[in-house]
């Protein structure tokens, strides 16, 4: 006796695709990590956590010193004026902070609004949620959404709308245009708006993150999301943030506390250090990983691809029909992982109707030697397409 929502629901792509790079000894550049180990000064912080400070439960709603941290890093780097006593939770990982959004502020039957490609928890959790999803379908090369797309997806019923910018894995990042229209549709709808901003550090070309909670009349109706295994390149840091005025957080912190009550104190401590004391990271993190974008694009396009513009997170697209390559985006990936060595994503599996079928995801967070070889195997998989 299965919940529908659940029964059937496949392994996510990510793992999948990371199960087949394993098998074939292949360069993996389909699930989004970094091959480098994360910055050792906030790695040692949590270890010293570990062995001189409690182990015991911390705070419910994360440490002190974190959450103080968090409200400093937004108010640095996003302007933001954040309470870190009633408008800051601490969670495992953004994925514990969506479940929380989603399970504490979605009744039964309320529309909620999501983008097409979707990161891959919404849908399952909005519709375990009891939510109606409304999809908002964006196509390559530029992903973006208009008024008539909102104006189609919104209704009376909107409960919430789900923004994922910079988004995974399109790699593009909302304009502030963009931001204005949706605040706009939320406002008029009296809706809230749900905002994955785990790549919010992960910006290129001398981008600044913009939050949407920041826009006028988004400050009592957003619930802002962090990552802190993303802001440090440790995706295995399940240490997450839930940022949002005090009504909405004393909601998420009421579903908090019963997903997970609490997240490892050490890891906070180091997260709370790093965010405090590291700072320098968050220029030299974004500017190596443009350089890393810029050499697997110029790799790939040399080899004849069609590489769509990456403006953040640790992705780039390619497009496979405009590179004359006539599979589908599954097929291309499975043999390519298979055949060529190296293992990549299919963009179709964001979407939960009409797929884009021609767009493939590579992941650049690694070392150039591996980026380099990647190159030289996907040039091989290009002329065995064509
Ligand atoms: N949202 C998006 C868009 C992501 O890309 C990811 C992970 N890559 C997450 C949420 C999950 O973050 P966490 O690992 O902190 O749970
Ligand atoms: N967010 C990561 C990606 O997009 C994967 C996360 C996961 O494997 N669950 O590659």
């Amino acid at each position: 006796m299965v919940h529908p929502v659940f029964d059937n629901l496949p392994t996510t792509i990510f793992e999948r695709m990371s199960g087949l790079a394993r098998q074939h000894g292949a360069i993996n550049l389909g699930q989004g990590f970094p091959d480098d180990q994360g910055p050792l000064p906030v790695r040692e912080a949590a270890a010293r956590a570990l062995i001189e400070s409690s182990n015991q439960y911390p705070p419910m709603r994360g440490l002190p010193e974190l959450r103080a941290a968090v409200a400093g890093h937004y108010e640095r780097t996003q302007g933001l004026t954040i309470d870190p006593d009633t408008e800051v939770t601490i969670t495992s990982g953004a994925t514990e902070a969506l479940a929380a959004a989603f399970l504490s502020l979605i009744a039964p039957g309320d529309e909620v609004v999501l983008f097409q490609p979707l990161y891959d928890a919404y849908l399952p959790l909005v519709r375990r949620a009891g939510g109606v999803p409304k999809l908002v379908r964006l196509a390559p090369p530029h992903w973006r959404f208009d008024r008539a797309m909102l104006e189609a997806a919104f209704s009376d019923r909107t409960r919430m709308v789900v923004l994922n910018s910079p988004l995974n894995p399109a790699a593009v990042v909302a304009s502030e245009d963009d931001l204005a229209l949706l605040a706009e549709l939320c406002v008029r709808h009296d809706a809230i708006a749900v905002c994955d901003e785990v790549w919010e550090a992960v910006v290129f070309d001398g981008r600044r993150h913009r939050p949407l909670i920041g826009f006028p009349g988004m400050g009592e109706r957003t619930v802002k999301i962090g990552s802190a295994g993303k802001l440090f390149g440790m995706t295995g840091w399940k240490v997450g943030f839930l940022v949002a005025a005090p009504p909405l957080t004393r909601a998420l912190a009421a579903a908090h506390q019963f997903l997970t009550f609490t997240t490892p104190p050490n890891l906070q401590a180091g997260v709370a250090w790093g965010l405090e004391h590291h700072r320098t990271w968050f220029e030299t993190m974004p500017a190596d990983l443009q350089r890393s974008r810029d050499r697997l694009t110029a790799g790939l396009r040399a080899a004849g691809y069609v590489v769509l513009e990456s403006q953040g997170t640790y992705f780039l697209n390619v497009d496979l029909a405009a590179s004359g390559i006539a599979v589908d985006d599954v097929t291309f990936c499975e043999r390519c992982v298979a055949e060529f060595g190296v293992a990549a994503i299919p963009v179709s599996a964001f979407f939960a109707e009409d797929p884009v079928r021609t767009v493939v995801r590579l992941c650049f967070a690694k070392a150039d030697a591996t980026l380099d070889e990647a190159v030289e195997r996907l040039a091989a998989a290009r002329v065995a397409f064509s």
